[in-house]
């Protein structure tokens, strides 16, 4: 129960209006429901002769059960003698009918409301869910798998739906039939409504021990989806490797192994979860056998209130409480299956963003004279990767950071838009700390160029356009040209619409990069992030996009990570990065006369 509040505490708020209208609904189709099959049983009893005909109907008032059943009677004997037995039994059909009808109507309007409510919180779940990822920080990607991430927002959210409707039918629809059902029960004979209940927790017991175990495995399951999806994911992407190095096989064993790992454990989910429905339909007979014998002794002794049509009644009735007792049991397992879903995605909704914006943050800053890195070491996890790191940027400086793999440049120049945050120390823009800048604000003091080039499956012109809100089809153009890229645009089929594939794939790679230099041209930010941007290419393509980097450069202030040595000789200064300390800066001129650590990767190079 603590759970169903939980998920309504959280997920149906919006949707009170459509709760309460599916209540009246679910109220409105069980009264009509009790209806037509209570207006049966006079009938039933005059027809076949166990009552006497009423030939007169008694005042309304007091309105009990007694002048109910009084004057439904008198209707029932006032048709048949008008009409006919036979007559009367049509019109008594056509009653039945017509409260047939309006009770499905009324159940049909109950879904409808259903509908509302389930794929409204759908969607938001999905949109809390993708506006949380967009805002975690790159670390936490890192640690987590794609493939997982992308099933807690597809499959774990469905579940959840699944478990918000089983909460809905638990909670307004079965309750409401079963509550109209037993009234009228009590009503025909409370003796054996009685009888009938003590035998109901045994029942339950039973149905409760069976979807104990439910929510750990669903979570299991859950889990291996998604890092089913994980492989598939990095399959896909890797598939040019796979097929070179013939690692079918491999990948193929790897698949089977977590999709039979994922059958085996939904085996056991389903068995379990089927079981719900034979274990009440079977306990649901017992019980019905046994309210047969004991009504059935009641009437037989002849010393019972109970009619022999009334029990034929009240039998109906306990059917039509059988059904949705037995799929409230099969509710409370989606509930049990829901939840571990929701643990799911609140790994994701729940997360803190350690990268915090001060609510009194500077919304624009602004970059007039320097960046500083004032004694900054980070650590990702326990080790240093950065130590003690002093560094002076003054505006219009192309700053170089060289060293071998795994020195640190990457890290020092990802601490600049605060995709981390600095272990100690800090970083300082024209005396600010970034810490007090608006991210947005401070990242839109930048633009990125990434040694693998990250494009979308869209046209040209949207992905150049990416980083701006408003741009003209000029701007774009113009973009494109000093990088170099607008004359290959506009020899592709449809110019700047044309759709460049998954990732840019229908694209070389110094075409890539030519584009996502276009894309930093656009953005015109005042500081550049170049991260090894021309390292994969030959040397045409490099001269093309070395041409282009040197334009988009001009009046700007340049963090560039090069390993090409030969494309940073112009830098202003030239940082020298091991284990993540600056151990030599200056000018190309003269790191080389030091004949330290920049001449021996220089000569390494030329080597
Ligand atoms: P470079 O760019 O000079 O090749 P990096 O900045 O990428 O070096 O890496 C510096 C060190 O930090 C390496 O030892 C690397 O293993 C480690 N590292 C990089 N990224 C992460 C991460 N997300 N989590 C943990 N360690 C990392």
């Amino acid at each position: 129960m603590r759970e169903i509040r939980a998920l309504f505490r959280r997920f149906l708020k919006p949707y009170r209006t459509s709760i309460v209208m599916n209540i009246v609904y679910n109220f409105l189709s069980a009264l009509f429901g009790v209806f037509s099959f209570a207006a049966l049983i006079p009938v039933l009893g005059i027809l076949f002769k166990t009552e006497s005909v009423v030939p007169e109907a008694c005042p309304w008032w007091p309105l009990d059960i007694e002048t109910l059943k009084h004057n439904l009677s008198y209707l029932v004997s006032y048709i048949i003698e008008r009409n006919g037995d036979v007559n009367a039994l049509i019109f008594i059909g056509l009653f039945l009918l017509l409260m047939t009808l309006l009770k499905v109507g009324f159940a049909y309007l109950a879904s409808r409301t259903t509908v509302t409510i389930r794929n409204g919180v759908v969607l938001d779940i999905r949109r809390k869910l993708y506006r949380k990822m967009l805002s975690l920080p790159l670390g936490f990607f890192t640690d987590e798998r794609k493939g997982d991430l992308l099933a807690r927002m597809t499959g774990d959210v469905l579940e959840i739906e699944n478990s918000i409707m089983s909460s809905l039918d638990m909670l307004f629809k079965n309750p409401i039939i079963i509550l109209a059902s037993l009234v009228t029960m009590i009503i025909l004979s409370w003796q054996l409504t009685l009888f009938v209940f003590l035998m109901l927790p045994v029942s339950g017991l039973l149905i409760g021990r069976i979807g104990k175990s439910l929510k750990k495995q669903s979570r299991a399951g859950q889990t291996k989806q998604g890092e089913i999806v994980s492989i598939l994911d990095e399959d896909i992407t890797g598939l040019r490797v796979i097929k070179a190095f013939t690692a079918e096989p491999k990948a193929i064993e790897r698949f089977d192994r977590e999709s039979f790992r994922y059958r085996k454990i939904m085996n056991h989910l389903m068995n379990r979860y089927f079981l719900a429905h034979p274990v009440s339909e079977f306990l649901g007979t017992a019980v019905i056998l046994i309210v047969l014998w004991y009504g059935g002794r009641l009437i037989l002794s002849g010393n019972s209130a109970l009619a022999p049509e009334a029990f034929i009644g009240y039998l109906t009735f306990f059917y039509t409480i059988i059904n949705p007792a037995k799929a409230l049991s099969t509710a409370w397992y989606s509930v049990e299956k829901g939840m571990a879903s929701i643990e799911r995605i609140d790994k994701i909704l729940l997360q803190d963003n350690p990268i915090t914006e001060k609510p009194d943050a500077i919304q624009q800053p602004d970059f007039k004279q320097c960046i500083r890195f004032n004694d900054v070491s980070f650590c990702y996890e326990n080790d240093y990767v950065l130590n003690n790191i002093c560094l002076t940027i003054k505006k219009g400086q192309t700053v170089a950071f060289v060293g071998k793999s795994g020195a640190g440049k990457s890290t020092l120049v990802d601490l600049l838009p605060r995709f981390w945050d600095v272990t100690t120390g800090s970083i300082t823009i024209d005396g600010i700390d970034i810490r007090d800048m608006s991210i947005h604000g401070l990242r839109n003091l930048m633009g990125n160029v990434n040694q693998e080039p990250i494009l979308f499956n869209d046209t040209f012109f949207n992905n150049i356009a990416f980083g701006v809100s408003h741009t003209t089809e000029e701007a774009v153009i113009s973009a494109a040209q000093i990088a170099n890229a607008h004359d290959f645009i506009m020899a592709s089929a449809n110019g700047y619409q044309t759709n460049i594939g998954d990732r840019g794939d229908k694209l070389s790679g110094g075409q890539k990069q030519r584009i996502s230099i276009a894309r930093a041209i656009l953005k015109n930010p005042p500081v550049l992030i170049l991260d090894e941007a021309t390292s994969a290419l030959d040397t045409e393509s490099e001269r093309l996009v070395q041409d282009a980097l040197d334009r988009l450069m001009q009046n700007r202030t340049s963090l560039v990570i090069a390993h090409r040595l030969s494309t940073i000789r112009n830098a202003d200064l030239i940082c020298v990065l091991d284990s993540g300390r600056i151990v030599e800066t200056g000018t190309h001129d003269e790191l080389m006369s030091q004949k330290g650590s920049y001449f021996r990767l220089q000569s390494m190079q030329s080597f």
